[in-house]
């Protein structure tokens, strides 16, 4: 897959979609603030749906067994821009060893728990010039994806 212009919007879209019927079958309500306008990154379309859906679906896994259940998505536009994926569950055990390869704290034997999913999504991430960080909130742990806006001339 080239490397390019990425509408944000449209990688959004692809990720909510994707991981749609599991958020509905467990009860999980993602909200996305939608923008005002077209926002475009450098990166790689497939690369950055996958990306998102991880960051998705470990919010999900988190949340299993919680009685409030949200995901929220926010875009905040600048230089770089970062969209970040918040959910309300217990929050990260271990911030400093979440991107490490085959670090986990799911149940092994599970394609859930194989522990690769931050550190494949570190590496795209930083292949497009990004970056990712993992932090606690106050009700629930969020990732934060640094891009690369486009600019025309590139
Ligand atoms: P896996 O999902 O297979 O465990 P990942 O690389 O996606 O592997 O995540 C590694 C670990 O990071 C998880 O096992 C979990 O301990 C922690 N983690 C990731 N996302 C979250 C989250 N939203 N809330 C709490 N912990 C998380
Ligand atoms: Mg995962």
């Amino acid at each position: 897959e080239p490397m390019g212009r990425v509408d944000l919007i449209q990688v959004l879209n692809a990720a909510t979609e994707l991981t749609e019927t599991r958020l509905r079958d467990e009860g999980i309500e993602l909200e996305w603030e939608s923008l005002k306008s077209a926002v475009f990154v450098w990166g790689g379309e497939v690369r950055l749906v996958q990306v998102f859906v991880n960051l998705i679906n470990n919010a999900a896994d988190a949340m299993a067994n919680r009685p409030q259940r949200n995901i929220s998505i926010t875009v905040a536009q600048g230089k770089p821009l970062r969209v970040s994926v918040r959910d309300t569950g217990p929050g990260i055990e271990d911030p400093d060893r979440v991107f490490e390869p085959f670090y986990t704290t799911k149940t092994v034997g599970t394609s859930e728990g194989m522990g690769l999913g931050l550190s494949i999504s570190y590496g795209l991430v930083q292949s497009f010039g990004g970056d990712i960080r993992g932090a606690n909130t106050d009700d629930g742990a969020e990732f934060t994806v640094e891009l690369e806006p486009y600019e025309e001339d590139e």
